[in-house]
């Protein structure tokens, strides 16, 4: 694939799209012909091997009842770890160190209960003042199960932009009072990659347990979680991941860790030859599996089947290939077409800084989005001033990226946001 100079005509975008090895998987994505796609990191699109996993799955239910566990296509009782084994490409650890389950919130609850043992003068837990909220209530609430104030026992690394949080800040937050760091792979507003190796290198020199999210980066970003040597990490996967909204999400656990007594739990946690024993000695799985609580949600890891099925087709790597020039051209256009009408880019510049979706900020942001979405492009919104445009290596053409900014062009000159509020909606 061709790498800069672009050229800005709508024949060269097209020209891009002939050229593009992974145009393929367009088609078998459900995409609505009136409207252009640019939130793939929120929620990702229904793709048919997905559909059809799903129904597959629901036909083993109609048909079998409590014998879908363990018999037809994919037995339930092992379905949590099939789908762990089909992940493990995509964040670089093996199949028995991960297993999906819960949601991103209840994983970093489990985690969590799991990993922080306060200890001597070592107990706080650190995380940056830009994190996505779910995971501050966790933390919060986390220290007050065990006594302490969040405000003296969560360090929130501050950021010296609004945007992205230097390395080196959190790397001099590393004190010895610290017990545990949870951080983004990938900041969900600015899109900043985090270097995970350098961070774990640095925490582990220290003698602190680090632990990631990877809600913007797993089916986005290739990972090497075992080879960096992460003690756990967890993410959705309804975003990059295509699993369907409330989808299953996932974790992971460094095998270094496994016999660990998990923090939270249940029976589904059990080595499997144990569990139906109905025994009151709970004996957990010697390995990720162990973090499992309750019976696992079937119906919203049924989707998951088909769609990384596509991944191990399309290849992680090529993704990344394709999004970091896909997300490239569209800034490029962006500073090219929308010059001196106020916008500012807020991700990261450099590839091995940036996670798939492109920041654009403006101080009318909110009401450009919502004139965006009268003009058949789906962005989203994070207040106060940030539209997060995504165009996503699976079904996103360079065609629509050329679009997505005309009509962006279009808005400013005419003015259109101009009678819109500019407020957001009560889903952003
Ligand atoms: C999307 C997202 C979540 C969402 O958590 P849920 O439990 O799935 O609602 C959490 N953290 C980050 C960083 C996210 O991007």
């Amino acid at each position: 694939m061709s790498r800069e100079p672009f050229h800005y005509s709508q024949e060269f975008a097209r020209q891009l799209d002939k050229e593009d090895e992974l145009a393929r998987f367009r088609d078998e994505f459900y995409l609505n012909s009136e409207s252009i796609y640019m939130d793939g990191n929120s929620l990702g699109l229904l793709s048919r091997r997905a559909e059809r996993t799903l129904l597959e799955v629901v036909d083993a239910w109609k048909t079998q009842g409590i014998d879908g566990w363990l018999q037809g296509q994919y037995p339930w009782f092992y379905l949590s770890e099939k789908l762990a084994a089909l992940s493990a490409p995509l964040v670089g650890g093996s199949e028995d160190e991960i297993i999906v389950t819960g949601s991103t919130t209840t994983n970093l609850h489990q985690l969590v209960a799991t990993f922080y043992k306060p200890e001597g003068s070592r107990t706080k837990i650190m995380a940056d003042e830009l994190t996505f909220p779910s995971d501050i209530y966790a933390l919060q609430s986390q220290l007050l199960l065990h006594g302490y104030d969040p405000s003296e026992h969560l360090v929130q690394v501050e950021s010296r932009d609004g945007r992205t949080i230097e390395e080196d800040d959190i790397i001099a937050a590393m004190t010895d009072e610290i017990a545990l760091i949870i951080l983004p792979t990938v900041l969900y507003r600015s899109g900043q990659l985090l270097d995970i190796e350098r961070l774990t290198a640095e925490a582990h020199a220290r003698g602190i347990l680090i632990g990631f999210d990877g809600c913007h980066s797993v089916g986005a970003v290739p990972h090497h979680l075992s080879k960096w040597d992460v003690d756990f990490a967890f993410w959705c996967n309804y975003k990059y991941l295509n699993n369907g909204p409330g989808g299953a999400a996932s974790l992971y656990v460094n095998r270094k860790h496994f016999g660990r007594l998990p923090g939270l739990a249940g029976w589904f946690g059990s080595r499997k030859d144990k569990q139906f024993d109905m025994e009151h000695q709970f004996v957990p799985a010697e390995n990720a599996g162990a973090f499992q609580i309750g019976t696992p949600h079937i119906l919203s890891m049924a989707p998951l089947i088909g769609s990384l099925e596509m991944f191990a087709d399309a290849g992680i790597e090529n993704l990344r290939q394709k999004s970091l020039h896909i997300t490239s051209y569209m800034i490029d256009l962006i500073e090219q077409e929308l010059d001196g009408m106020g916008f500012t880019i807020g991700n990261p510049r450099d590839d091995l800084r940036r996670g798939g979706h492109v920041c654009l900020e403006h101080v009318e942001a909110a009401r450009i989005c919502k004139s965006l979405k009268e003009n058949k492009i789906i962005p989203d919104f994070r207040a106060p001033n940030i539209i997060r445009l995504a165009p996503v290596a699976l079904y996103t053409t360079y065609d629509e990226v050329w679009e997505t900014v005309q009509r962006l062009k279009a808005i400013m000159l005419e003015k259109q946001y101009e009678k819109f509020e500019n407020t957001r909606d009560v889903v952003a």
